[in-house]
């Protein structure tokens, strides 16, 4: 599966929105968001040409897929299923991509970013409902319980990513025992619960083509 390598600040400068790509410096003053006002990259990034209908629709869906960090395939798999099951396609959408295990495991301060979350789980220092589950692309459900393996909690890495992010807010969906090191999935995330600024009609209008 071909991912990005590229310099990782530049997917949110073409975006123009923070993608949350780095853990802790995303956070920070150093931000390249902050720190360059956001330019578009590139030698003509700030004269941009008026953008075409599709371009509009395909800058939604790499956004998604970019905050995400999943493929291209991945994504197109993901709008099938969304597809199928009843509802707004483009809201059943973002709730899939919310509820793979990397994400919660982001959302839920146990990882620095979703990047970092997808390699933790790889290495199995997570379980869901008490099993090791070692699949990023996992997806919970209500009432599941993530959890740092016992044998994961003393690793000087898993301390001091709970001591970074222990004060990051946690979407009212989840809930978060910073003591037991868990997340309880409360309910599955609304709409309203899911900050990604993107208008998820264009992504379905983008595969309705
Ligand atoms: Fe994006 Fe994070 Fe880089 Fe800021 S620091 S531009 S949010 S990846």
């Amino acid at each position: 599966m071909a991912r990005y390598t590229g310099a990782v600040c530049r997917q949110c400068r073409r975006e123009g929105q923070k993608l949350f790509l780095k853990g802790e410096r995303c956070y920070s003053d150093k931000c390249a968001m902050v720190a360059r006002k956001a330019s578009v990259p590139g030698q003509h990034g700030q004269s941009r040409k008026k953008v075409s209908e599709y371009g509009i629709q395909l800058r939604a869906k790499q956004k998604t897929r970019r905050f995400y960090g999943v493929s291209e395939s991945q994504f197109a798999k993901y709008f099938d299923m969304a597809e199928r099951k009843a509802g707004m396609t483009g809201e059943n959408l973002l709730r899939i991509l919310e509820t793979r295990l990397d994400n919660v495991v982001y959302r839920a301060g146990l990882a620095n970013s979703r990047k970092e979350a997808r390699q933790l789980v790889l290495h199995r220092h997570y379980t869901v409902n008490g099993e090791r589950v070692n699949i990023p692309s996992f997806l919970v459900k209500a009432g599941d319980e993530i959890a740092i393996h016992a044998g994961s909690r003393d690793s000087s890495k898993i301390k001091s990513i709970i001591e970074i992010n222990g004060s990051r807010p946690v979407p009212k969906w989840l809930d978060v025992n910073h003591d037991q090191l868990t997340a309880k999935v409360v309910e599955l995330p609304n709409r309203e619960d899911i900050d990604l600024d993107v208008e998820e009609h264009l992504i379905v209008e983008f595969y309705s083509k």
